[in-house]
């Protein structure tokens, strides 16, 4: 689908700059649509005066993208998944990162732990806060007041929004009675019971799941639910498990994602969901391997999911605590895949105070890579100094490729000093620069009228260094040697 231009969007808006929507000029709010930060409900006039209604729904219709979004749960923790224009990420960007989903069955004894474990659950890492997105209570046991009672437990501790798991379409939707107001998603619609959740789901504004691995009958139901008045659908084509079915999985979701993108097929062009967590109902569990290994074969399946934008996984490893590692790795490589390829991973330059540092406290030197700046300046936190962080405009790269490159060197980081007063605010003219940029340390001493140490390559290293190397009295007398000379 060719994107709209800003001007397009801006021929069907009202031209008055009158500036009720927050922005000076209708051209400023036509640019800042294309990037969803606003939306055509933000435009007062288009909204509110009859004679622009039908720019109004041509606006929505050239702005809507080829795979809708759809929303599950409510409040601040409410997910939107799908809504991308893009079928790879360097194309553009994707909007909604992969919803992670952990099921629980509705008898497990330990649901409300898990539950609470699972909502509260924060990882930081380089400045984002990295959360899990939602639970998928399966009906395991086959009972429905026992799978009513789960739901009404989940909501009632938790605010992560919900996804109901069962064939058996009476069970599904008295459990989904029970919860309606939360927004749960209803898993799943089949040819058998598409009518019965259908009417539920427009009855109650409600998003459903399709499942069905024959693509033909999954767009078929798309179709027939579109028509019946469903609004929000989310495709499920199966996830397979051994010899050759990891292809196969991969090529039904891409085939799926490229006949909404590219072909614009709008039975197609929906959110797509995968289920890793069907390597247990697959695979025979023997003595032949420790568990690890089987959770090992889930992840990989989740994080093949996530490099595909597959827009909503449900895992089954990572419900305990001490399968925090495949949560980690996935919402790692999540956070790597969705960030924006159009944005420089940098961070402002400047000098950084950490703690509460004195006259002698070290100033250590680093890039404005986003990627380094943090880590480097949570190890300074974590390690309780007190010091300075000078971070140099490196254009938004790390340490070893600027200093090859170039834009980490002596007159730089010399420039960033006295433009942002390092020296100022201590009592001395130490620099600490990273291992990898030892080779700016002569040219530095000189540019920067300073004495120059050259700390660890990585900054885990530091509180080792300042234990044993960071001897500032003697960096001083040193430095008081040459600038008499
Ligand atoms: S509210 Fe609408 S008409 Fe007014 S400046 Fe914004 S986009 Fe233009």
């Amino acid at each position: 689908m060719a994107r709209p231009s800003p001007l397009e969007i801006y021929a069907l808006l009202d031209k008055s700059n009158c500036k009720e929507c927050g922005y000076d000029t209708c051209m400023a709010f036509a640019t800042d649509i294309l990037e969803r930060k606003v939306r055509v409900q933000d435009c007062t006039h288009l909204m509110q005066d009859p004679k622009q209604m039908k720019n109004r729904e041509k606006l929505v219709q050239l702005i809507t993208p080829p795979q809708k979004a759809v929303t599950v749960g409510i409040g601040e923790r409410a997910v939107t998944v799908g809504g991308e224009e893009i079928l790879m990420r360097h194309q553009l960007t994707f909007y909604n990162q992969t919803a992670i989903f952990i099921e629980i069955a509705d008898d497990d004894a330990d649901l409300e732990e898990i539950v609470k474990y699972l909502t509260d659950l924060k990882i930081e890492r380089i400045g984002d806060v990295l959360r899990l997105n939602g639970i998928a209570l399966r009906n395991v046991s086959g009972d429905i007041n026992q799978f009513k009672l789960a739901a009404k437990k989940i909501v009632e501790i938790s605010d992560l929004p919900i996804m109901l798991c069962s064939f058996n379409a009476d069970i599904l939707l008295a459990a989904a009675e029970e919860i309606k107001d939360r927004r749960p998603l209803l898993y799943a619609v089949t040819k058998d019971t598409w009518e019965q959740i259908g009417k539920f789901a427009i009855q109650n504004n409600l998003p459903v799941a399709i499942a069905s691995s024959n693509l033909d009958e999954l767009v078929s139901l798309s179709a027939t639910l579109q028509k019946f008045g469903v609004k929000d659908i989310i495709l499920d084509s199966g996830t397979y498990y051994g010899p050759g079915n990891l292809s196969v999985t991969y090529d039904k979701i891409m085939q799926l994602r490229t006949a909404a993108i590219n072909k614009e097929d709008k039975n197609a062009g929906w959110p797509i969901m995968g289920v890793p967590a069907a390597y247990w109902s697959q695979v025979k569990i023997g003595d032949d391997k420790e568990l690890w290994e089987h959770q090992y074969q889930e992840v990989i399946m989740g994080a093949i999911m996530e490099s595909i934008d597959t827009n909503l996984i449900v895992l089954h490893t990572g419900q305990k605590k001490e399968e925090i590692w495949a949560l980690l790795a996935l919402m790692t490589l999540r956070q790597s895949v969705f960030s924006d390829p159009r944005i420089y991973p940098a961070v402002d330059p400047g000098i950084y105070k950490i703690g509460e540092p004195d006259g002698m406290a070290p100033i250590f030197v680093t890039s404005n890579y986003r990627m380094t700046k943090i880590p480097v300046e949570q190890d300074l936190q974590g390690s309780n100094l007190n010091c300075w962080l000078l971070v140099v405009d490196t254009e938004g790269i790390g340490i070893e490729s600027a200093v090859a490159g170039g834009q980490f060197n002596a007159g730089g980081i010399a420039e960033a000093a006295k433009e942002f007063g390092a020296f100022d605010k201590v009592n001395h003219r130490i620099l600490v620069i990273p291992g990898m940029a030892a080779r700016l340390s002569g040219a530095l001493e000189d540019e920067a009228d300073a004495f120059v140490v050259v700390g660890p390559r990585d900054s885990s290293g530091i509180p080792k260094f300042m234990d044993t190397q960071w001897k500032p009295e003697e960096f001083m007398k040193e430095y008081a040697s040459w600038s008499k000379e």
